[in-house]
């Protein structure tokens, strides 16, 4: 990443007792950037985002904002704001004393928070609902002040903690759409927690994948999806086949009872490696000779766009398949994927350096 950055995690390690929650983990995050920390439920993100917050501590590393330590910064001193998944809002004030609260602790002058008020308000889509009770709201409106609420002392970093997650199908889908409007508009750097691989793909410039406390890949939605550096990503991140292979020579894999020239980095001989196929790589087509797997449907399922099957191989393997094309079950079937389309990957392989 660019000198350009904003907050630089090194090495953080947080333990809670005996159990090793963030490993050594080293980030760094651009000015403006929408970065999403994305991971299975207990893999670290929210105890990341704590930490950034000044939350909780940490038992080793260091965190920095634009170059200064922020880990000896108490919480409210921090120029960061949190948005959490349960909105945290003062439920005895209406919508504007929820908006104003941190300015009138902080002794702004009634002038200027009325007028900055005024601002987020707007900019959230809130400007009728002012005098308006919290209990009034619906979820999205919620939500809505809580980001009003989280940027309207002008944070650098807005924090953001599964903030649509209470949210209904397409009320998120509406959010998702307004949250990268305000992130343009602001144009502060947003860092957003999800477990929600479609949200983080949609929302993020870049997405951190995590597993147990470690981070895996960082890289933009198409380099992860398109790229991903091992099995644990490519299965996270959209739907994968995923073949032990083995390596016969630097290039050349084998896996079910096929060998292939590989496109992807060598990896020396007889090296154990996961083989992934993405379900949309592969052709299906009725069985011919020039199948390089034959089997039958076992499964078909109309997903709207596409059509999902389930094609057991002669040789006894299942490979999910998608296709615009309908087999239905029973139907004997060939598959063909290109050289290109087969990724190979290294079984452990994590990343935390940048
Ligand atoms: P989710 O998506 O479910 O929110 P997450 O990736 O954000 O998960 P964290 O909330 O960071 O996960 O929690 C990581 C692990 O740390 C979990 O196993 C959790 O139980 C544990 N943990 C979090 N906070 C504490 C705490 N205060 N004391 C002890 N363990 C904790």
């Amino acid at each position: 990443m660019s000198n350009n950055s904003i907050i630089s995690v090194c090495g953080v390690t947080k333990r809670f007792g005996d159990n090793l929650i963030l490993d050594n983990v080293s980030l760094k995050i651009d000015r403006g950037e929408f970065v999403t920390i994305l991971g299975p439920s207990g893999c670290g993100k929210t105890t990341l985002l704590r930490i950034i917050a000044g939350f909780l501590d940490v038992n080793q590393g260091e965190v920095k904002l634009e170059g200064k330590d922020l880990l000896s910064i108490p919480p409210h001193k921090r120029p960061v704001n949190t948005v959490f998944q349960k909105y945290a809002l003062f439920p005895h004030l209406n919508v504007y004393d929820n908006i104003a609260f941190g300015l009138k602790i902080k002794r702004v002058d009634g002038d200027t928070i009325d007028r900055e008020v005024a601002r987020v308000l707007k900019m959230t889509g809130l400007s009728d609902y002012e005098h308006r009770d919290i209990d009034s709201l619906s979820g999205g409106q919620q939500q809505r002040v809580a980001i009003a609420r989280a940027i309207v002392n002008k944070p650098k970093v807005l924090l953001l903690d599964e903030p649509l997650a209470a949210l209904d199908l397409k009320m998120r889908k509406d959010m998702q759409m307004e949250l990268k409007q305000m992130h343009r508009d602001l144009g502060i750097t947003f860092i957003y927690v999800t477990h929600d691989q479609e949200e983080a793909l949609t929302l993020s410039d870049t997405i951190v994948v995590m597993n147990n406390g470690v981070i895996q890949q960082i890289g933009s939605p198409t380099d992860i999806y398109n790229e991903p550096v091992n099995s644990f990503v490519a299965d996270f991140i959209g739907e994968s086949n995923i073949f032990n292979g083995v390596m016969l020579c630097d290039k050349r894999v084998k896996f079910i009872d096929l060998e292939f020239d590989c496109v992807d980095e060598g990896f020396g001989d007889n090296v154990l490696v996961d083989v992934v196929l993405r379900p949309e790589d592969i052709y299906i087509f009725p069985a011919n000779k020039s199948a390089m797997f034959s089997g039958k449907v076992i499964s078909s399922i109309f997903k709207g766009v596409h059509n999902e099957m389930v094609v057991k191989t002669e040789n006894g393997f299942e490979v999910v398949v998608q296709d615009y094309n309908h087999f239905g079950v029973g139907e004997e079937v060939g598959l063909l994927i290109k050289p290109n389309d087969i990724h190979v990957m290294r079984k452990e392989r994590v990343c935390n350096t940048f």
